[in-house]
Formats: structure tokens, C-alpha cells, sequence
């Protein structure tokens, strides 16, 4: 694994490679994310190059135990609205995310690809909603069987009941530092120590230590994107969370856990059907 987010995807493959893996009944794992600014001391690409990293290592999990697997190119056009005063987050509109990833649907369908999973790393309400419209019209217009992997506490959070078709209900790991009290969520410990262990290059580690942690509360976060003036004042370096709090081998360990979780329950979908 290198810094490219190409790197073990579909997109360094040719197409007679590309055949030859559907031919031998290849499922295809899509990763999505998002290019947001991710405090003064990370680069952009966080949530992209995490969902990325997951869907790799469950990828190479799948692969060891039989079941062929390709990951589509990463999505990172993706929706939100929390952060968009920053520069650097680049926003989509919900209906042309839902647009670009029924599209991919169908480019993977049309080369007769049929088994998709989505591994998503940004928690935007409309980001993910969007991902789980674009997957409902491709399972009912292209018959294809394409499912987003989705945990607990998202499930609650999107008012699922974890038995829908378009989602794959999985034990994903609870995010670390995450407290009782303050949100750590966003560029703080977690995705910090995720940076620092898979691509450090993109993290200014020397300001990471000296930022402060942020007591943001899940309750706080109702104002993120409503006004400008309101975001800059509740989060004035685009952060919260604890940055400097980094736990890297914590991080790998819940990278890990969630990849093999996904591993185990994609490999428990295919069996059931
Ligand atoms: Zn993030």
C-alpha cells in the first residue's frame, strides 16, 4: 500500500484483468468518502484515504479465504454541509452523489458485476442517505445486489430498522475516543492516530500535539452548516476532538477490527444467498 488511493483498485488493472476477475465471480467492494477540510494540521483526504484503507484490508481478508474481490475506483465527491465554511470542503449536492454512485452501479452491472458493497467513512446524515437512495433505484431499476455496510450506531442515527435490503447490518467497532461527553469524531484522536499510522506524510504532527481538545457535544453539533458564523465560532480550527490525543496503535487495532468485521460479514451475506 502506498499513498495512492489507486493503489490495489481497479483502477491500476487492465480490463482483461478486470474480465478475467468477474468471470471467476469477483464481488466488488466500492469504498466512498469525502475531500473536507480536516483541521489545520491534516490534509483533505482523511475520510477518503480511511474508507480506503478499510476497504483494502477487508479486501485482502476476502481474497485469502477464497472470495475474489475488487475495489472500485474510491468515491470522494461527497456531501457536507457541516463544514463547507472551511475552504477545502468540497460539497456535492445529495442528488448528484446519488447520481455519480448509481452510475458506478451501473458501469459495474454493465460489465456484469452483481455483488457490490459500499464502505463509507463520512457520517454527513445527507452524505450517507444519499448513498443508501442511489443504492435502493439500483436494486429495483438494474437488479443488481448492492448493499452498504452500516453499524449500530448509524443504523439509530439514520432511523433504520437493520433489516433493509440496501444495507448490510455489521458489528462495526466503536469509534475510539469517542467520550461520553464530548464529540471526538472529526479530525480529533481518531482520525489523527488513522493519518498517523497509514499516511503520517499528511499530518502535521508537531501542531497536532499543541492543539487544544474541543467540548463539542453531540448537541453542538445541531448548529454545524446552519450559519456560517455559528460553525467558525463552535469549531474556529475545523476540528473536534482531542488532535493530540492520537492513540496509533488504538487506531489500527479498530482500522482492523472494522475490516475484518466487514470481511466476516460480507463473506457471512454471500454464503446466505
Ligand atoms: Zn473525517
Amino acid at each position: 500500500m502506498g499513498y495512492s488511493i489507486f493503489d490495489d483498485t481497479m483502477v491500476d488493472m487492465t480490463w482483461p484483468e478486470i474480465e478475467a476477475a468477474e468471470k471467476k465471480g469477483a464481488i466488488v467492494i466500492l469504498p466512498t468518502g469525502i475531500i473536507e477540510e480536516h483541521g489545520p494540521h491534516m490534509g483533505l483526504a482523511v475520510d477518503t484515504y480511511a474508507a480506503y484503507i478499510v476497504s483494502v484490508k477487508a479486501k485482502q481478508l476476502l481474497d485469502s479465504r477464497g472470495i475474489g474481490t475488487l475495489i472500485a475506483p474510491p468515491q470522494y465527491w461527497g456531501v457536507s454541509a457541516g463544514t463547507s465554511v472551511f475552504p477545502g470542503t468540497f460539497s456535492v449536492r445529495p442528488e448528484t452523489m446519488q447520481a455519480v454512485i448509481y452510475d458506478i452501479l451501473a458501469s459495474l452491472k454493465s460489465w456484469n458485476f452483481d455483488r457490490v458493497f459500499v464502505i463509507n467513512w463520512h457520517a454527513d446524515i445527507e452524505h450517507c442517505r444519499a448513498i443508501l437512495a442511489a443504492l435502493q433505484d439500483a436494486r429495483r431499476e438494474m437488479n443488481i445486489d448492492a448493499v452498504c455496510l452500516v453499524g449500530e450506531f448509524d443504523i439509530r442515527r439514520l432511523r433504520l430498522t437493520g433489516e433493509e435490503k440496501y444495507i448490510l447490518k455489521y458489528p462495526q467497532p466503536p469509534m475510539t475516543g469517542l467520550s461520553e461527553k464530548y464529540v471526538d469524531i472529526h479530525a480529533g484522536s481518531m482520525e489523527t492516530a488513522v493519518m498517523l499510522k497509514y499516511f503520517p506524510k499528511h499530518v502535521k504532527t508537531a501542531l497536532a500535539k499543541k492543539l487544544k481538545p474541543t467540548k463539542v457535544t453531540f448537541e453542538d453539533l445541531r448548529v454545524l452548516g446552519k450559519r456560517d458564523e455559528a460553525t467558525r465560532k463552535l469549531i474556529p480550527d475545523g476540528y473536534f476532538g482531542n488532535p493530540a490525543g492520537y492513540d496509533i496503535s488504538a487506531a489500527e487495532k479498530m482500522v482492523d477490527d472494522d475490516a475484518k468485521a466487514a470481511a466476516d460479514y460480507i463473506e457471512g451475506y454471500l454464503k446466505n444467498k
